[in-house]
């Protein structure tokens, strides 16, 4: 039962640590109770009797405890037994919440657990850990478990050498295990309460030392990664002599700066890992077809993978726009390519000659064959995992690696979630861009709100309807496609108004999207499909629906698809007064406020946590149990740099192993 819950041996017990601790560590005088805290106590018990409780059928046990300073009622709800157990006990320990007696001013102690004053095995005087449960097991039951393992602690070897530990002043191990399952107990009362305050609230030295270790093997993990490539030897591209990819614009100052990176990695002899991260809109896809020009110049293949086939085809298009009139036509492979079309499509790249290649998942599949793959493109990394970037880089023998992430991951957590990667980044928007307005309005405004949108329409514009759900769904207080479309359609008169979502097929979608493109469909009623891959300069207006029900990132994602031609462009964000609690209504004015992406993924980040945070998952960052970020960044950085040391003095291997040895859930990672 207990490997069910992940504990498969002893150090994973020792691994499990206190979820909360309770303060038994000093006699409260009942002269000093207080109603509503917990109170250790210590007397003998007198005039026992056991009762029912009104109307309910179970048994209650009234008793009375005297102690030096007087005496105070004691009361047990439910456990009848209890009341055999106290017989014979001259003096206990009690320790249970102080309640006021319904409706009077009498204070008792409610549901006391008891300890003879004599016993062994004492909770009493201490600071005592509750873990979480372990199946049918909790309370001081997994306490006496936990307790008989701790002489194992002796056993236990600190992979992490003495002086990184001293360097920042971080316990030892066995200290730290210690500590936090028997906390020491200090003299002065002021000492006590901190130590419980610090328990309580995972700062202790002890809480550090576990939370350094699991990013220790994090970023251990991350620089083995680095280290096996660079290894490899990557296929050269340095293009020379190749003539300028004409573009229909100049490249921004970034974009510049970012493609000239990109080159020098290139054309050196170590496959390239970079991650291009630029806010929506900035401009990464045509940086990325120029360092495709690159590797098909040089002879090599190029892989573009998109996460759907929405923006696979937008790419599609778009590098189809950059490379007619080269030898280099893209191809196109997604899952809804027709079976003679696909023949052809992996006849061609499985030949190995010079070609571009823009697909979906379907790229990674085993009758894809790319012999000659030079370079692999990875757009919008958060909506893969590791593992799948990974199976299309293995189809080359050592292709060069440009991720990009529009979705931007806040600074403190790129180091994790993106450790293995160079960072260019796209720090400007292509000129001419106008910010986008965002409004909050209530739904019992929306009357004004659609005809200021069949006027947009009407003068040229396109409209977003975005909402959470294609069809309404029981239990959900989200709105949905499908039951909102007639009444759009009733409310907006004269206007074309067509619905976009996941479950319509590959075909019916993308003659929407091209109607939409071409303005024969004005309002778009949609789910997230829209996040990536529609680039529509006329899109002007965008109606989020239920937005209490996006991320912040994902707001901002979705708020990108406007804003991108010449007409001023309004987010609003439709809310219904009543089910926006306060939580919400706080996230939805961080996202009026600012158009930062970095920002707004900071905001997440501290609101929801890192496992909401794009990018993360798939590194296991979101499955430490130890370490918390943003809290514990100073540890991340220390942690990258004792990994640095380390290998560099040949010790990395020896303290990863350590680690590997009594840390579970964060060698994720590892795997790549
Ligand atoms: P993202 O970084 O979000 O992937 P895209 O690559 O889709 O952005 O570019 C957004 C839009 O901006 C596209 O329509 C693209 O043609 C246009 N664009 C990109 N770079 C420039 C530039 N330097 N000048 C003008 N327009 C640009
Ligand atoms: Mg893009």
């Amino acid at each position: 039962m207990l490997a069910d819950h992940g504990v498969a041996c002893v150090g994973d017990l020792l691994l499990h640590t206190p979820r909360r601790y309770e303060d038994r560590s000093a006699v409260v005088p009942v002269t000093s109770l207080r109603e509503g805290e917990a109170a250790l106590l210590r007397g003998t018990v007198r005039r026992v009797r056991v009762g029912r409780r009104r109307g309910r059928g179970r048994g209650v046990v009234h008793a009375e405890l005297v102690t030096p300073e007087g005496t105070v009622p004691v009361v047990w709800f439910n456990q009848t037994w209890i009341a055999g157990r106290l017989a014979g006990e001259p003096e206990v320990f009690l320790f249970g919440t102080v309640r006021r007696r319904g409706g009077t001013e009498v204070l008792q102690v409610v549901n006391p657990s008891v300890e003879p004053v004599d016993a062994g095995e004492v909770e009493a005087l201490r600071i005592v850990p509750v873990y979480p449960r372990l199946g049918a097991w909790g309370g001081r039951r997994l306490r006496r478990l936990v307790g008989h393992a701790l002489p194992a602690l002796g056993r236990l070897d600190d992979p992490v050498p003495a002086p990184v530990l001293a360097r920042l002043g971080l316990p030892g191990i066995r200290e730290a295990l210690r500590t936090l399952h028997r906390p020491e107990v200090p003299e002065d009362p002021g000492a006590r309460r901190a130590l419980v305050e610090a328990l309580e609230g995972r700062r202790t030295p002890a809480h550090r030392r576990l939370a350094f270790d699991e990013l220790l093997a994090l970023a251990g993990a991350v620089e083995g990664i680095r280290t096996r490539r660079r290894t490899r030897r990557a296929p050269r591209c340095a293009a020379e002599g190749a003539p300028e990819l004409p573009l229909p614009f100049e490249l921004t100052a970034a974009q510049r700066r970012v493609a000239d990176e990109i080159a020098r990695d290139l054309s050196g002899e170590r496959p390239m890992a970079r991650l291009l991260q630029g806010d929506v809109g900035s401009g990464k896809t045509v940086v990325a077809a120029l360092a495709a020009w690159r590797v098909l110049h040089s002879g090599f293949q190029v892989a573009f993978m998109a996460p759907t086939e929405l923006l696979a085809e937008q790419h599609h298009r778009t590098l189809s726009g950059l490379f007619g009139g080269t030898p280099w036509e893209p191809l196109l492979l997604t899952g809804s390519l027709g079976a003679s079309e696909r023949r052809r499509v992996l006849g061609r790249l499985g030949s190995g000659g010079p070609c571009l290649v823009v697909g979906t998942h379907a790229l990674i599949q085993e009758a894809v064959s790319l012999p000659e793959l030079g370079l692999v493109v990875v757009d919008e990394q958060h909506r893969f995992g590791v593992a799948q970037r990974r199976s299309l880089v293995e189809k080359g023998r050592a292709p060069h690696l440009l991720v990009m992430t529009a979705t931007p991951i806040p600074r403190t957590l790129a180091l994790v979630a993106y450790g293995d990667l160079d960072l260019s980044v796209i720090d400007e928007l292509p000129p001419g861009r106008r910010p986008v307005r965002t409004v909050v309005r209530t739904r019992d405004r929306a009357g004004k709100l659609w005809s200021f949108v069949a006027r947009e329409a009407r003068e040229g514009g396109r409209i977003f309807v975005v909402y959470p759900l294609i069809e309404g769904s029981e239990g959900v207080e989200a709105e949905a496609v499908e039951d909102n479309l007639p009444e759009l359609r009733r409310r907006l008169p004269g206007l074309a108004v067509a619905a976009l979502h996941g479950r319509m097929d590959a075909g019916e979608r993308r003659a929407t999207v091209e109607a939409f493109r071409a303005g024969g469909i004005q309002v778009l009623v949609a789910t997230t499909v829209v996040e990536v891959g529609v680039d529509v300069p006329e899109a002007s207006v965008m109606v989020i629906e239920s937005p209490r029900r996006f991320g912040l990132s994902q707001l901002h994602q979705l708020r990108g698809r406007i804003g991108r031609g010449p007409r001023p462009s309004w987010c609003v964000l439709l809310v219904d007064e009543e089910r926006l609690g306060e939580a919400a209504r706080r996230r939805l004015e961080v996202f009026r406020s600012t158009t930062d992406g970095f920002r707004l993924a900071e905001a997440d980040l501290e609101i929801r946590g890192p496992g909401e945070v794009a990018g993360l998952r798939q590194w296991g960052a979101d499955g430490l149990r130890h370490a918390r970020l943003p809290a514990d960044l100073d540890l991340l950085q220390a942690s990258r740099e004792v990994v640095a040391s380390l290998a560099s003095r040949g010790e990395l291997d020896a303290v990863l192993s350590g680690l590997g040895g009594y840390l579970r859930g964060t060698g994720e990672a590892g795997r790549d």
